[in-house]
């Protein structure tokens, strides 16, 4: 199990990753479920992640509260964590994300699916959850952990929800996996409008397809290379341990 103070500096580093691939921007955030304590997570503190430091990450509840007695400001939004990780004790990161590629998806009836080999990752099925219907009319944030936990009742056992005008969120087993969902999802999202303009059908990856990518573990094969590369464009590469 990695030292809670490894995790820290990776998530700091994932916070710069996901920045540098315009995942995020002011807005959007990465958490990892605390390696020492279950029921906990670890979130930065109110900063845009393309500034996070390890100094900046803060410990919370799986209620959204503040564990470690911090009087820093935290995210809004950190309940879409807080929900994730209530509902499912196999997730270890979850990342959320306003990437525009990915908002048509949210608004229209089409559904967003797997279809190019780097997106096979995300699963076959990406849910769409509306605030509203539950909710009825919100700023569209999920600020407390009522909506979180719903917002995690429509993930369920998917890696990905789309949520209504909005963005998404992202569940994965290890901070690289959800990187690499969170990366290639909005590209994914680029190509399927690109094909669908095209004007023809189009053919997403097949369940067989997925299932050979996914054997090869979270992330599949060679993560460890994508990490260091995601890391030395994002100039975060010092917050990594050197890869072996
Ligand atoms: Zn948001």
């Amino acid at each position: 199990m990695p030292s809670t103070d490894a995790v820290v500096r990776e998530i700091a580093a994932a916070n710069r990753i996901l920045a540098h691939f315009n995942v995020v921007d002011a807005y959007g955030h990465i958490s990892r479920r605390d390696p020492e304590n279950p029921k906990r997570f670890l979130l930065s503190r109110s900063k845009s992640p393309e500034l996070v430091e390890p100094e900046d990450i803060m410990t919370f509840n799986l209620d959204g509260s503040v564990a470690d007695g911090r009087k820093d400001k935290p995210y809004l939004e950190r309940f879409i964590h807080a929900g994730i990780y209530e509902a499912n004790p196999e997730i270890m990161s979850v990342v959320h994300s306003h990437a525009l590629e990915v908002v048509p998806f949210s608004i229209s009836t089409v559904p967003l699916v797997p279809m190019m080999h780097v997106a096979s990752h995300c699963g076959a099925h990406m849910p769409v959850w509306d605030i509203a219907d539950k909710f009825g009319d919100t700023g569209l944030l999920v600020t407390n952990l009522e909506q979180g936990r719903d917002l995690a009742t429509k993930l369920a056992k998917n890696r990905v929800a789309l949520m209504r005008g909005h963005g998404f969120a992202a569940a994965g087993q290890t901070i690289g996996e959800v990187l690499k969902i969170s990366i290639y999802l909005p590209q994914n999202a680029r190509v399927m409008m690109d094909a669908m303009r095209l004007g023809g059908g189009f053919k997403p990856l097949s369940a067989g397809e997925q299932a050979i990518r996914d054997a090869d573990g979270p992330g599949g094969r060679e993560l460890d290379r994508a990490m260091e590369y995601w890391a030395a464009k994002a100039g975060a590469s010092h917050l990594l341990p050197p890869r072996k």
